[in-house]
């Protein structure tokens, strides 16, 4: 269940929230903290949804600042008014008598930490006259979502548990898959009542929350950083198109020792994997397939029992799109790719799922890199030819792909290539994504090049793991439309 608390300071700003908010959420949190003078009669005769009524102090992360009599009278006259809920701290419950058929929630906040004590402090509130136990610590890594969640999974109570901050955030999606009595979604961007809250049309859109429950399968990604990756986009739209019961959530990892651990014990079906955790992830797989063992970098992990197999997605996908507008024709023995002179500029990550690509069809592969000895080490690595950027012009060229950030999105006015270099008939194929147009390609089309920007290489990349993480072919066109629709706009 979502619940949407109301953060507005006017009762009639309240009053409009707690509508709008009643027709998205399941139950509506009423922070009589953040009015100056809230109108309880007033505030409780619009509800249409059940309605928890908070008045957290400010000691406790709250806005009320009067007296402490004052703050439970005003909880008391919530329960006289039949709100279905009143929220109160573990510290004072006491306080709280004859609140009728009034439900009493006792919560427990720490906002700079998750404690070593959680399991005690869960079962004290459970013991506390509680009808739900409220539990909410901060993150400072991701293994701490993990302890919550295991709480959540042990306990017969009725409980709420999340984490707060970015390294929570994915409490706030999952506690709902855990057993989680309901988790908190802002009524809009600005409207957040704590650090990490995810707005309602995020709940919904992109993590399809109503519908998660004990049976999804949770998929994410691994990486740091996560936010503004386009995994949920993608894969939760092809998990929704295809009925598969699953979310996809980013997860933000420092150390990916005990994320794996996690991953193992709450029994997380897969993640992709990205910047900075292609290598060090693979020391903790059980297997790992050929070509990405070849390429010494993972970036899709699939747990299956218990046992973890590494793939490399990011070669295939690359190596296809290149492939098809090569006009590879099914059935012909030999890749288009055989025998053509490409230039790789760039010696990173993906540079080296792509050239142990492109040597396995047969290119004549030169590496050109900024840092020339990486560039160097790469085509030893491979076997191919290794050159500095300004010899590039000595070189007869088919293909040139930029696997460089030069060009992302903000410097979008930058090119890695003098335009010279450009000839007509060349492909030119730049893996970066965003800007759908870079000026590499805007200079290549100008001088009549084919081009191919990153996005079918993304989205490649993203069908493969779908198809390793449900064993059902991808959505592809609609992965394409998500991706391509969220960079237009
Ligand atoms: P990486 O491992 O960090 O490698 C970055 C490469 O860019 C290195 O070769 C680096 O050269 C070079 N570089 C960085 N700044 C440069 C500059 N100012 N001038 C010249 N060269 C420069 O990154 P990666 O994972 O390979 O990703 C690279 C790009 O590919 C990113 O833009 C990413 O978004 C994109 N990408 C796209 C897809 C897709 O599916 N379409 C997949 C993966 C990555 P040095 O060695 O000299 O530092």
């Amino acid at each position: 269940m979502i619940c949407i608390p109301i953060t507005a300071r006017q009762n009639s700003e309240a009053i409009a929230e707690l509508k709008k908010a009643s027709k998205l959420a399941d139950i509506i949190e009423l922070r009589i903290d953040y009015i100056e003078t809230p109108d309880l009669e007033a505030l409780l005769k619009e509800k249409t949804k059940p309605v928890i009524v908070t008045n957290r102090p400010k000691n406790q992360g709250g806005m009320f600042s009067g007296s402490e009599e004052n703050r439970i009278s005003l909880l008391k006259k919530a329960a006289s008014l039949k709100a279905d809920y009143i929220d109160i701290e573990h510290d004072c419950v006491e306080a709280i008598t004859d609140i009728g058929d009034t439900k009493l929630i006792v919560s427990y906040h720490d906002f700079d930490k998750t404690p070593g004590n959680i399991v005690e402090i869960h079962n004290s509130l459970t013991k506390s006259g509680a009808d739900i136990a409220k539990l909410v610590t901060f993150a400072n890594d991701i293994d701490d979502n993990f302890k919550v969640f295991d709480i959540l999974n042990k306990t017969d109570f009725p409980t709420i548990a999340f984490c707060m901050g970015e390294f929570g955030q994915i409490s706030r999606i999952l506690s709902p898959v855990f057993g989680g009595k309901l988790t908190f979604a802002s009524l809009a961007q600005g409207k957040e009542s704590a650090p990490g809250q995810l707005t309602i049309n995020d709940c919904n859109d992109v993590y399809g929350l109503p519908n998660l429950n004990s049976e999804t399968n949770i998929f994410g990604l691994l990486g740091n950083p996560v936010g503004h990756s386009m995994g949920p986009h993608i894969h939760n739209g092809a998990f929704r198109d295809r009925g598969v019961n699953a979310v996809y959530v980013p997860f933000k990892v420092e150390h990916v020792s005990p994320f794996i651990g996690g991953v193992i014990n709450l029994g997380i079906k897969g993640v992709s994997v990205t910047i900075p955790h292609k290598k060090s992830v693979m020391e903790f797989l059980d297997e790992i397939d050929p070509i990405a063992k070849s390429i010494g970098a993972v970036n899709t992990v699939v747990n299956c029992n218990g046992k973890l197999s590494g793939y490399n997605t990011d070669c295939p996908a690359a190596i296809s799109a290149l492939e098809r507008v090569l006009n590879n024709t099914n059935g012909e023995q030999n890749s288009p790719l055989t025998g053509k002179n490409v230039v790789l500029l760039g010696a990173g990550g993906s540079a080296r799922a792509i050239a142990y690509g492109l040597k396995e069809k047969g290119a004549n592969i030169t590496i050109v890199n900024r840092t020339y000895e990486r560039g160097v080490e790469l085509s030893n690595d491979v076997g191919c030819g290794a050159m500095r950027f300004e010899d590039i012009s000595q070189l007869k060229i088919d293909i040139i792909i930029n696997t460089t950030s030069v060009g992302m999105y903000p410097k979008i006015d930058e090119s890695p290539l003098d335009s010279h270099i450009l000839k007509e008939g060349m492909v030119v194929f730049d893996i970066i994504y965003n800007p759908l147009q870079t000026k590499l390609l805007i200079d290549a089309k100008n001088r009549g090049c084919i081009t191919l920007n990153g996005v079918e290489m993304f989205v490649n990349q993203a069908a493969l793991q779908f198809e390793l993480f449900t064993g059902q072919k991808a959505p592809i066109k609609l992965m394409d439309s998500i991706i391509t629709s969220r960079l237009k706009n």
